[in-house]
């Protein structure tokens, strides 16, 4: 192999006992205590000549005993770093210390870390504990602990594919859309580049029918045995609903997403085959498919260069959007194309994350969402919008009532408590579904956040423990929260379609006293978009008669828009316009084909950039 040649001539060969591939990172075993302990300059350079990620790696005589090791770990941790756990990942000499403040085992400039290498032999992994206790979070570690012999020969195959000296197989760069051009949903892309295939997104349409749920795999071009990697921007299922039925299939490539996105997808897949199973439809995908997709992830956080493929170049950056979501930039070849994936997000502050990234060193081709892309789509400025948010609640409050708010499980109800603890709201908020789930993966990457949210978080101000915060788990729980008067209950699903908010629904909606916030796009279809379009009598199931009766809906029904994780209109633009460098072309997506059309044109007239919104099938050539 070509890298490995040139990695030897760097790197003296009689110190290399071993090379191995973790993904896109060259992992070098040596059994030289002298270079072990002195190798930092030599691999500095390797590192610079040769643009890999490089780490070394004692080989197994090496290694310290893992009780002495133990022992020298907690001589040279300060105490105050909460360590919790210390285990070994022998198979790649690896230490995995589990601590609640993860910056005091690293210590400055990585001194502790170095030291703790240096002396025990083991390379240190350091993963956070999570304020609020996470099953999830949790869960995934554990099974990717049991699955390590698998990991190890997966990446490695991964490393090997990507290094490889593959032949140009076409001379062209361009994509295909197979989902969300010119609709919201199931947005997935092909990608395909001289040397590889790469899907960016793997999403579904939720609440649409069954047949246009899933992207438009069944064309000659899509065949996923080609697929070199799945890049996935975030959490939300129209994004990576479609990745467990990828892997159902048969695909058994890696997928890449921050860490954060490969938790709360997690949650999300899981929530997702509850609400189907309960709704009484036969899932899209089960628990095996969720198994193997986790089995198969790739964690890359923000600004990490990664090879994703012979000639694919992958790099992760704030999106503003949800807790981990990430522009998607794309180095093809040797700079011979550079696109950046722009969706979806949101170019302002919010009171959890910061706005969309905006610099990059090249971008030809900007592929940007228009949800919100239409002239009509311009959002109050943000605090005008809390404002009125907080003006709803609190004269439901007055009147004695509950306000009722269906929520996406991930960000949006972040956000709304966020907003509601920072006015000091002094009633309880309650929350069912698989929000507090989410609050717990939250709680596990503060440094996700932006810079406030951090501060508050590392001076023990942590949101999401606040005791005016409540947990529905079960039924008799839900039926305290309507005896609470007046209260906050903030309940999944989002555009109810399903899940505890239904339950919700029927309670709350004939008490006028009570009032319904949405603060969520509603997609097409769905029961939550109907209400908010004015429907007001709802035919439902009464659970225990089974009898169908019709719901009248008389308490206050209100849409709050401003809230969105997505950008508006003139953000939209206004994001467009600070992007540097400047593009040369832009490709509107996910949206509805009326808006993607209208926002094409705008930037066309307005920014004087080509752009152009095409239809899902539609190849666009980039080179
Ligand atoms: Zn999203
Ligand atoms: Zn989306």
């Amino acid at each position: 192999m070509e890298i490995l040649k040139r990695l030897k001539e760097i790197i003296p060969p009689k110190v290399i006992k071993k090379v191995e591939f973790e993904g896109s990172e060259i992992i070098i075993y040596t059994d030289n205590q002298e270079f072990f302990q002195n190798y930092e300059e030599t691999i500095m350079n390797a590192v610079s000549t040769l643009k890999k990620r490089i780490e070394v790696r004692a080989t197994k005589d090496l290694l310290l005993d893992e009780e002495e090791t133990k022992k020298k770990i907690k001589e040279i941790v300060d105490e105050d770093a909460g360590i919790k756990d210390i285990y070994f990942e022998k198979e790649r000499s690896i230490v995995v210390i589990v601590a609640q403040k993860p910056g005091k085992v690293v210590g400055r400039k990585g001194e502790i870390f170095k030291k703790i290498k240096k002396e025990t032999f083991w390379t240190p992994r350091i993963e956070r504990l999570p304020s609020l206790e996470s099953d999830i979070v949790l869960g995934i570690r554990k099974f990717l602990r049991k699955e390590i012999k698998f990991r190890k020969d997966f990446l490695n195959k991964v490393g090997k594919s990507i290094f490889s000296e593959r032949k140009a197989e076409r001379f062209w760069i361009r994509l295909i859309g197979l989902g969300g051009w010119r609709e919201v949903g199931r947005s997935s892309i092909l990608l395909e580049t001289p040397k590889s295939k790469i899907l960016i997104d793997a999403g579904i349409s939720v609440g649409a029918n069954n047949s246009n749920m899933f992207p438009i795999v069944n064309t000659k071009e899509f065949d996923y045995n080609e697929i070199d990697a799945v890049v996935i921007s975030h959490a939300h299922l129209d994004h990576c609903g479609f990745l467990p039925v990828l892997y159902e299939y048969g695909y058994d490539g890696p997928w890449y997403a921050t860490p954060p996105t490969i938790d709360l997808a997690t949650l999300l897949w899981l929530d997702f085959i509850d609400v189907m199973q309960k709704s009484g439809n036969k899932p899209l995908f089960t628990a095996k498919g969720v198994k193997k997709a986790i089995k198969h992830s790739i964690a890359i956080d923000y600004k990490e260069v990664s090879d994703i493929a012979p000639d694919v170049r992958l790099t992760f950056f704030n999106a503003g959007h949800i807790l981990g979501s990430a522009l998607i930039h794309l180095h093809i070849g040797d700079g011979m194309h550079n696109i950046l994936y722009a969706l979806d997000q949101k170019y302002d502050k919010t009171n959890l994350l910061n706005p969309a990234h905006t610099k990059f060193k090249r971008v030809e081709t900007l592929i940007i969402e228009s949800t919100y892309g239409s002239k009509q789509d311009v959002m109050p400025p943000r605090p005008k919008v809390e404002e009125e948010f907080m003006n709803i609640i609190n004269k439901t409050m007055e009147r004695n009532g509950i306000v009722l708010i269906p929520s996406f499980s991930v960000e949006r109800a972040q956000e709304v408590i966020a907003i509601l603890l920072k006015n000091e709201f002094p009633y309880p908020i309650y929350i069912d579904g698989m929000i507090w789930d989410a609050n717990g993966i939250f709680s596990a990457y503060p440094e996700y956040f932006n810079r406030e949210m951090q501060e508050r978080i590392y001076q023990g101000e942590d949101i999401f423990a606040h005791p005016s915060l409540k947990r529905i788990a079960s039924k008799s729980d839900r039926e305290k929260a309507w005896e609470d008067r007046p209260s906050i209950i903030i309940s999944t699903s989002g555009m109810l379609i399903g899940g505890p908010v239904i339950e919700h629904l029927k309670k709350l909606a004939e008490d006028e006293r009570n009032s319904l916030i949405f603060v969520g796009y509603q997609g097409e279809g769905t029961l939550g978009r109907r209400i908010q379009k004015g429907l007001r009598e709802v035919p439902m199931k009464d659970e225990d008669s089974g009898k169908t009766y019709t719901l009248q809906i008389k308490m206050e029904v209100h849409t709050v828009d401003g809230l969105s994780a997505h950008s508006d209109r003139n953000q939209l633009l206004r994001y467009i316009s600070r992007l540097t460098p400047r593009p040369q072309r832009v490709i509107v997506v996910h949206g509805e084909a009326s808006k993607a059309i209208e926002f094409a044109r705008t930037v066309k007239r307005i920014l004087k950039i080509d752009a152009i919104a095409p239809m899902n099938l539609e190849a666009i050539r980039l080179r």
